[in-house]
C-alpha cells in the first residue's frame, strides 16, 4: 500500500512541504517561499509576495477568473507550525514518513495538508481546462500559530489585500473523528484578562483586615463558578460543543515575596473565550461588579481584548454558503456547522465583513493538531483533494 504512495505526486508534494522546518519560534519562511514559487510555476499561476512586516512574507498565487471584475475567492493557509517535543515523537516530525498508510509530520493536519489540497485541486481543475467566473487567490501567510498579529491581522489592513477584492474565503477547520465533516462559521471572542488585587501588607502571623488573598479568593470563586455553569451546560446538552459555550480558565497567579509576609498585591490571569451568543458589554459589567464586591482597589486590565466578530451566515442570505453546501450534498458528505473553539486567521477576514468558513476536508480521523505524532491517513488527504475539486468550482462560479 505505502509503495503506491511513493509515486503519487500530491503525496510527494505534501511530504516535501512537511520537510520544511517552518517551526516556531523564529520561523524562517525562505524555504516555504522557494517551495511555493516552484509549485506556482508548475501549475502556471503568477505569484506575488508582500512583506508587510519584515521577515513575515505573505505569498499570493492568482488564478484569474473569466469575470475578474467580480469579487474573488480566497483559499487561505498558514505556512508556520507549532514547536515539537522531538523526543516524544515515534516518527520524526520533519520527515514526512508514511507508515501503514498514515503520514506523520508536524503540520500534516495543521495545516500543510490543506495548502497542498488547494494546490492539487487547482492543478487538476486547470489541467482539465476549466475556468471559473471568479478569480481564485491562494494565500500563504506567516505566524498564524502565534496569533497572526504580524501575519493576517496586518495583511488584511493593506491595499495589497484590498486589491485582491476577496468576496469569500476558505481557511482551516479541524478534522472530525466521526462520519461528519466540520465546517466553522465563527469563532469565540478571546479575552485575556488580569485582575489585580491590592491589600494591606504585613506579618504573616496576624489576621490583618483587607488582605489581597481574601480579595483574590473572591475573584477566583466568581470566575470558577461561572466556569462551572458552562461546564454543566456542556455536559448536560449533547448538542453543544466547546465552541458553543463561554470557557474560562485561570492561567496564572502571581504575587508575594516571602512566605511570612502578606503581600501588598496579587494578580490572577484568566483566559476567557466568549461564546458568540454572549453580550460582551454585560459580561464586562459583571467583571466590574465583581471587582467592586471583592474589596477596595481591585482593578482589571486586558492582555488581549478581541472585538466581537459576527459569524458568517449559513443560510440563504449567503450565496457562497449555498454553493458550498450544495457541493457537499453532491459529494454525499454530511456537514456539521460549528463555532471554532480556538482562534484562526478567519477572524481577521470576517472582521473586514467578508464571509469565511473554516473547513478541513477530513473525517473519521481524530484531531491531532499540536500533538506529538501529528498524522493524517493518506486516503483522507487524497479524498480531501477531490472534495476541493467539487467545492472550488461551485464557490468560484457564484
Ligand atoms: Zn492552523
Amino acid at each position: 500500500m505505502s509503495a503506491d504512495y511513493a509515486t503519487n505526486p500530491a503525496v510527494n508534494t505534501l511530504r516535501d512541504y512537511l520537510r520544511i522546518r517552518s517551526v516556531h519560534p523564529d520561523v524562517n519562511y525562505d524555504e516555504c517561499l522557494t517551495f511555493l514559487r516552484s509549485q506556482a510555476a508548475a501549475i502556471g499561476l503568477p505569484v506575488q509576495v508582500f512583506e508587510v512586516v519584515p521577515k513575515k512574507p505573505v505569498l499570493v498565487m492568482t488564478w484569474e477568473g473569466l469575470q475578474p471584475e467580480l469579487c474573488s475567492v480566497l483559499l487561505n493557509s498558514h505556512m508556520d507550525v507549532v514547536p515539537v517535543f522531538e523526543k516524544s515523537w515515534k516518527h520524526p516530525p520533519f520527515a514526512g514518513e508514511i507508515v501503514d498508510g498514515v503520514i506523520y509530520g508536524r503540520g500534516v493536519q495543521d495545516m500543510k495538508s490543506i495548502a497542498v489540497q488547494y494546490l492539487e485541486a487547482v492543478r487538476r481543475l486547470k489541467n482539465k481546462g476549466m475556468r471559473f467566473k471568479r478569480t481564485v487567490h491562494l494565500s500563504f501567510v506567516p505566524d498564524e500559530e502565534v496569533g497572526g498579529a504580524k501575519g493576517m491581522a496586518e495583511f488584511v489592513k493593506t491595499d495589497h489585500y484590498k486589491n485582491l477584492r476577496v468576496g469569500f474565503a476558505l481557511d482551516e477547520g479541524i478534522a472530525c473523528s466521526t462520519e461528519e465533516y466540520q465546517v466553522f462559521n465563527g469563532e469565540r471572542t478571546i479575552w485575556h484578562l488580569n485582575v489585580i488585587c491590592p491589600g494591606k501588607s504585613g506579618h504573616g502571623s496576624l489576621l490583618l483586615p483587607d488582605t489581597c488573598g481574601e480579595k483574590i479568593r473572591y475573584i477566583i470563586d466568581k470566575f470558577m463558578d461561572l466556569r462551572q455553569v458552562s461546564k454543566s451546560r456542556l455536559e448536560n446538552d449533547p448538542m453543544l460543543t466547546i465552541g458553543d459555550v463561554t470557557s474560562i480558565n485561570l492561567t496564572m497567579i502571581s504575587g508575594g515575596i516571602q512566605d511570612n509576609i502578606v503581600p501588598e498585591k496579587m494578580r490572577a490571569t484568566f483566559d476567557i473565550r466568549l461564546a458568540t451568543s454572549e453580550d460582551l458589554e454585560a459580561f464586562e459589567n459583571k467583571i466590574k461588579q465583581w471587582c467592586r464586591e471583592a474589596g477596595a482597589g481591585v482593578t482589571y486590565n486586558f492582555n488581549q481584548k478581541d472585538p466581537y466578530v459576527p459569524p458568517t451566515a449559513v443560510d440563504t442570505t449567503n450565496p457562497y454558503w449555498i454553493a458550498f453546501k450544495s457541493s457537499a450534498d453532491k459529494l454525499g458528505i454530511k456537514l456539521a456547522v460549528r463555532t471554532f473553539p480556538g482562534g484562526t486567521d478567519s477572524r481577521y477576514i470576517r472582521a473586514t465583513g467578508t464571509p469565511a468558513l473554516g473547513f478541513t476536508p477530513t473525517h473519521l480521523t481524530p484531531s491531532s493538531l499540536h500533538e506529538h505524532d501529528e498524522n493524517l491517513p493518506v486516503e483522507q488527504f487524497l479524498r480531501g483533494i477531490e472534495i476541493y475539486e467539487e467545492i472550488l468550482p461551485a464557490v468560484a462560479n457564484v
